[in-house]
């Protein structure tokens, strides 16, 4: 079967219509592998809660570093998975929440997000 472009674009999510926030702790946790991001930045305007930034400048001395996740804020909807693995590298992971605590050591807030 001819290889088409287009099949592939087709399965890439929508751009958020508007950005939302977390109601209630989700059941997938979004990491990105440091290791593998290559601080592209094209998940960035599909996160539906606007919860993926770059790492700070002091973490890494390097020109563009990879991002990270505001883990208390994120919704588990996968879609920045989906877009880095269709447009760019596959350095996200969707851990099951439990998972994810246990082996970062933090727990996640089962509701919304109290920002300052
Ligand atoms: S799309 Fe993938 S490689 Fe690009 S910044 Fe996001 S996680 Fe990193
Ligand atoms: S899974 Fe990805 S796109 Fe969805 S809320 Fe979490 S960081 Fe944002």
């Amino acid at each position: 079967m001819p290889y088409k472009s287009e099949d592939i674009y087709k399965t890439i999510p929508e751009l958020p219509a508007k950005i939302t926030a977390k109601k209630k702790k989700p059941r997938l946790m979004a990491v990105i592998d440091e290791d593998s991001c290559t601080g592209c930045q094209v998940c960035v305007p599909f996160c539906p809660v606007d919860c993926i930034e770059s790492v700070p400048k002091d973490k890494y001395d390097i020109a563009i570093p990879p991002v990270q996740v505001r883990y208390d804020e994120c919704i588990g909807c996968q879609i920045c998975a989906r877009v880095c693995t269709k447009l760019t590298w596959d350095a996200i992971r969707m851990l099951p929440i439990a998972e994810f605590e246990v082996t970062y050591d933090i727990q996640i807030t089962d509701g919304p997000v109290k920002k300052p």
